[in-house]
């Protein structure tokens, strides 16, 4: 029996060895693993210093000062900052959210809580490519609204929305722009400067960094302020409390600095990649894109197989791991919110899977997935 074809890259990604040896210097007694808050010994400027240089290879990822990035605990943590820190810190000015159906639940669910809190959301519903447009969103902005929250790359279909052209309408509108990032990062150009974006969320886990660790970009000029969530100690200039983990911060930097070196080339081997699966799929009927690839990162792929069921069709590909939608959907049977959102059927949404490709993947990766695939299709329609 053949090895398992990992598939699901958009879920996590698994740690890059150079990463993994960089995060193992900063553990154990001989490696680098004071408080990077203690200022009373060699060991803890040592910690300070290693935090900051991946804090500088974070920022140059990005096209941001060093100043500007918050550690937190991932982007889920980072798009609560965002959202719930920006809206209270402005409540004076306006209590108007805009964003989408389809954000990752980090941001739908925030944005929910929100609205129990007394602020005001509009849902913006995307076009059939995934996509918010600028016209739309210039639409959905009233004199109270104080923030823009819209993704850079749907995790579910690879949709990549146009962040400049959507930051200079919130800017025009007197709101600002937050951008959830997790899944942009060496997968297509980012910079918070040229792009207009005022506060990005980064996770270090969906980039071959380890997981629990993430960023908030938050900017400076012209300045952005965000209420802390926790609090004790003032650690990130009191915006967000806590004990630094050197070691998952070390990890982080490392991976940003491998996705700003390597992320180009790795977009362009997955295209061709990506291509070989749809190839090798072209004479099967029954196959329906939800994933608009004109517009979309080539690592997302996001497929609809008539006639089956997308939870059995998993189960029939015991050897590739992959996903029906979200992870963070898999233990329901409800179609994912994003496919509703775009408008697919029911019907098809249910029999929808994501495949999402990632550094490692290979050519025989795809055509291991291929065979399953026409053998477990094959099986089910029968
Ligand atoms: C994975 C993901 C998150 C959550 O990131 P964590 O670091 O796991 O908290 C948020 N938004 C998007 C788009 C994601 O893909």
């Amino acid at each position: 029996m053949s090895a398992l074809v990992y598939l699901d890259y958009a879920a996590t990604t698994p740690v890059d060895p150079r990463v993994a040896e960089a995060m193992s210097r900063h553990l154990t007694l001989d490696g680098i693993f004071a408080n990077p808050a203690s200022r009373s010994h060699m060991l803890g400027w040592q910690a300070e210093q290693a935090v900051e240089s991946a804090r500088r290879q974070v920022a140059d990822a990005i096209g941001a000062d060093p100043r500007e990035i918050v550690w937190t605990s991932g982007a889920t943590e980072a798009d609560n900052l965002a959202l719930i820190g920006f809206l209270r810190a402005n409540r004076a000015r306006g209590r108007h959210l805009v964003t989408s159906r389809v954000e990752h639940k980090a941001v739908v669910d925030t944005a929910t809580a929100l609205e129990a809190e007394g602020f005001e959301v509009t849902w913006l519903t995307p076009g059939r490519d995934g996509r918010v447009t600028p016209a739309q969103l210039r639409e959905a902005l009233r004199e109270d609204t104080v923030l823009v929250s819209l993704m850079a790359v749907n995790n579910e279909l690879g949709a990549v929305h146009d962040l400049a052209a959507l930051a200079e309408v919130a800017h025009a509108g007197g709101a600002a722009f937050h951008v959830d990032a997790a899944q942009a990062v060496g997968r297509i150009p980012l910079d918070v400067t040229r792009q207009g974006i005022d506060l990005l969320s980064l996770s270090g886990h969906k980039v071959y960094g380890p997981k629990g660790i993430g960023a908030l970009y938050v900017r400076r000029s012209p300045d952005i302020r965000v209420e802390a969530l926790i609090h004790g100690g003032g650690h990130e200039r009191g915006m967000r409390s806590g004990t630094l983990p050197t070691h998952q911060i070390v990890g982080m930097g490392e991976a940003f600095a491998l996705a700003a070196a390597e992320g180009e080339s790795d977009q362009g081997r997955i295209t061709a990649l990506r291509d070989r699966l749809l190839e090798g799929l072209a004479d099967i009927d029954g196959v329906h894109r939800n994933t608009d690839i004109a517009v979309a990162v080539p690592n997302i792929l996001n497929l609809a197989f008539e006639g089956v069921d997308g939870e059995s069709l998993l189960m029939a590909l015991r050897n590739v791991a992959l996903s029906t939608g979200s992870a963070c959907n898999s233990a329901s049977v409800e179609p994912s919110y994003v496919l509703k959102g775009i408008g697919v059927p029911r019907r098809l949404a249910l029999a929808s899977l994501r495949f999402s490709f990632g550094r490692f993947t290979t050519e025989a990766d795809i055509d291991q997935a291929l065979s399953a695939l026409r053998h477990a299709l094959t099986g089910l329609r029968r």
